[in-house]
């Protein structure tokens, strides 16, 4: 069976909750879609304002991170019950921002995912080279070894419901998107991974996404890949061209 695309928006430290009403009220006629899932992940003070302003539409709310403990002293974290109970389903782990501002690794990475799938939660787990890895020709290890750690102790039932977002740290924000060919490859690789560590079966189950300056005219192409299942879009999700990027197959492109 065809894997379903996963489009999701990760608005990143911008909107305050009233800025969200409004953009979610803009947003979503134009990101009707049902052939994929839109998910639109959120700051964790609007995740009860956007799911209000997104009830009865097609659109997902996710969270940005989530902390591996239950409850507790960790002044400043968000839960995964406080995720599940607000009506979260999906919720980034291990963003390069979250690694490289905030000292995330690869064994906090594996905690989050292991916390949130016992919580019900879908982590959309990310993954990337920087630009000299790229160049020392090192991309695929690299890759290969935060799959392999992310993963750890994670059933191959979980497995098949995780999505993993490739995001090229080079080209995140910085307009510079990885060419098809580049993120095919990658995508690919990682799908191979998995088939490692899982069987074939989960492999073909897995979704996985590029991010990295995704915009209306370069998703087409990017997701008609046999590989990429959607995209994870940074500065283009608060924008009206995320509808386009959504409803790729069909959006005129300008
Ligand atoms: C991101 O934040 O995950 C991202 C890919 O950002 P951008 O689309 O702005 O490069």
């Amino acid at each position: 069976m065809a894997r379903k695309k996963i489009i999701a928006g990760n608005w990143k430290m911008n909107m305050t909750p009233s800025e969200t009403v409004s953009l979610i009220e803009t947003l979503k006629p134009l990101v009707k879609n049902d052939e994929v899932d839109v998910v639109f992940c959120v700051p964790a003070i609007d995740i009860i304002p956007a799911m209000e302003a997104a009830k009865g539409t097609n659109i997902n709310i996710g969270a940005e991170n989530m902390y591996f403990e239950e409850k507790g002293a960790f002044t400043g974290e968000i839960s995964p019950d406080m995720l599940v109970d607000a009506g979260v389903k999906y919720v980034i782990i291990g963003h390069s921002e979250r690694r490289e501002y905030f000292a995330e690794t690869d064994e906090t990475v594996n905690r989050k995912v292991l916390k949130a799938f016992e919580h019900g939660l879908t982590p959309i787990i990310c993954c990337g080279e920087s630009l000299t890895q790229r160049e020392q020709g090192i991309t695929i290890d690299w890759i290969r070894q935060q799959i392999k750690i992310a993963f750890l102790n994670v059933s191959a039932a979980q497995a098949e419901e995780a999505v993993i977002a490739y995001e090229p740290i080079w080209a995140i924000g910085t307009g510079k998107v990885a060419t098809t060919g580049q993120a095919q490859e990658v995508c690919r690789a990682i799908r191979d991974c998995i088939g490692e560590l899982y069987g074939a079966g989960t492999a073909e189950k897995i979704r996985i996404q590029y991010g990295g300056s995704v915009s209306a005219s370069s998703a087409p192409e990017l997701f008609a890949q046999p590989d990429i299942d959607g995209g994870l879009v940074g500065g283009a999700s608060l924008k009206p061209d995320f509808g386009q990027i959504v409803n790729y197959k069909t959006a005129k492109q300008q």
